[in-house]
């Protein structure tokens, strides 16, 4: 394809995305295919001549489409929003074009600068403190490809930090030993990358309980402490969840904290979703005890109109976290090497070192690129819509004597179940699933088996929750109703 035929298909594509997105809500939102239908429609082995482009064109239509769940459909209400907008598509197209591999600040200058620029933006914007920031030369942040890797990454910092101490101390005992004495914590509700991070580094992962509003508490996280202490253990990590997946609760970091100041234990704070919402002010007080946080993750590729992957990961001291990724073979040092570029600015922000992969991608235009269009009052506008409209539907289950809410609503998500015996909310979902006309997904929160309904749609409006709680209802008036009969 030549640059005047990429003009002629780039506009087509654009078109074709605007069109589909204007165009989503006359879709099913889940597709009714069976595993394995693409197989049985495309060809076994790849075409040995290339073909033309309004043929594979055609396909999408035809073959791919039919097996899309439309995550950016209005009535689409499962896990948690998949960020989107025309902003930032853009600048993921500008990005791929660029194609630049942005591991130091020699491989591209611009896209390493940007990063350390827009990740202070967003620190500002969510009120981190200035430690977290580039410009205070201590720590600062970086993009990763997902949540999951900004806990992993964290724990293995962590790890590398316990174990150099644990060295000094004793070093005489080989470092398996020290690793088996290893010990994290999270809550019972957090995320499973959480305990993934465990199991990838070798670190038992102790999940504790909740209080009654799903919280992980400061004393039960010093009680678990004490216990591990007294069997020999060493407590290194915790994570806490502002923004739990299964029903959006919130640790208490303001209490986790002093306990894990005490305890010189990393304090790691995963707010994957619910941090996107720091940009309002009425929300900065569920950041209290920030103070004693080492790092911290958002996505704003959840819950802030910016296109997957987008994960910002921040520290409070950055050689806390390169000086466990370090590597430094000759072909991939500079001559700026360690050398200041401006006061507060240093040129040794090679990203290589703050993350597993080498090659990067130029994500931060993305989300300059959003920050820029919307304004943090047009990203406030965003948020508080969906906080309003997770409320409004809140209102209605509240109002049906058949149902009941479970935990508290603060953000865009709202559990609810069926009253009666866990079989009876799973039958529920399951019936709204198959009829296409919404898609939730369902959770365990202390046993009890609940529907997550999280307002994700870009635009989404008090129409869409009222034609939601109208399928919901009138499904549950059919169960009901055949139970009975
Ligand atoms: N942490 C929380 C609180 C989440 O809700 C999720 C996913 O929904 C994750 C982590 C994992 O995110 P990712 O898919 O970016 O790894």
């Amino acid at each position: 394809m030549d640059a005047s035929e990429f003009r002629k298909r780039g506009k087509e594509m654009v078109d074709y995305i605007a069109d589909y997105m204007e165009g989503i809500s006359s879709r099913r939102v889940t597709p009714e295919v069976y595993p394995g239908y693409l197989r049985n429609m495309l060809p076994r082995n790849p075409p040995t001549s290339g073909e033309s482009f309004s043929d594979i064109m055609d396909d999408i239509e035809k073959n791919i489409m039919p097996g899309v769940t439309h995550w950016q459909h209005p009535h689409f209400h499962a896990y948690f929003p998949a960020g989107n907008s025309f902003p930032s598509i853009l600048g993921d197209m500008l990005s791929d074009a660029i194609g630049c591999v942005g591991f130091s600040w020699a491989a591209s200058p611009a896209c390493t600068e940007l990063e350390t620029i827009v990740l202070d933006w967003f620190g500002k914007m969510i009120g981190l403190p200035r430690p977290f920031l580039h410009e205070s030369g201590e720590g600062g942040g970086v993009i990763q490809g997902s949540a999951s890797e900004c806990v992993l990454v964290m724990l293995l910092a962590a790890r590398h930090k316990a174990l150099k101490q644990l060295k000094g101390k004793f070093p005489l005992m080989e470092d398996g030993v020290l690793l088996s004495k290893l010990v994290a914590y999270s809550s019972k509700l957090a995320h499973s990358c959480v305990e993934k991070a465990g199991m990838l580094g070798f670190v038992k992962m102790r999940q504790l309980d909740v209080d009654d509003n799903y919280s992980l508490r400061g004393h039960v996280l010093e009680r678990a402490i004490e216990e591990d202490r007294r069997l020999g253990l060493i407590p290194i990590f915790v994570c806490a969840t502002l923004g739990t997946t299964a029903c959006c609760s919130f640790d208490n970091i303001a209490e986790i904290g002093e306990v894990c100041a005490r305890e010189n234990v990393w304090l790691h704070v995963d707010a994957a979703y619910a941090g996107n919402a720091l940009i309002c002010p009425e929300f900065s007080y569920i950041i209290d005890g920030i103070e004693n946080v080492t790092s911290f993750n958002c996505n704003p590729n959840k819950w802030l109109l910016v296109n997957f992957d987008c994960s910002l990961l921040w520290i409070r001291r950055k050689e806390m976290l390169t000086s466990s990724m370090t590597v430094d073979p000759l072909y991939l040092q500079h001559k700026h090497d360690g050398i200041t570029l401006r006061l507060y600015m240093f040129i040794d922000d090679i990203f290589q070192h703050w993350g597993i992969p080498l090659s990067r991608r130029f994500r931060s235009l993305k989300l300059w690129f959003v920050i820029r269009t919307y304004g943090i009052d047009g990203l406030q506008k965003y948020i508080r819509q969906h906080v309003r409209l997770a409320k409004l539907f809140e209102t209605y289950v509240k109002n049906d004597a058949r149902f009941e809410v479970m935990g508290k609503v603060t953000m865009g998500l709202v559990c609810f179940r069926l009253k009666g015996p866990n079989s009876l909310t799973a039958k529920l979902n399951h019936m709204i699933n198959e009829s296409g006309k919404l898609h939730m997904v369902p959770a365990l929160i202390n046993e009890n088996y609940v529907i997550r309904f999280a307002v994700c749609a870009q635009n989404a409006c008090e129409e869409d929750i009222e034609f939601a709680w109208r399928i919901i209802s009138q499904e549950a008036s059919t169960l009901l109703t055949a139970r009975l009969s």
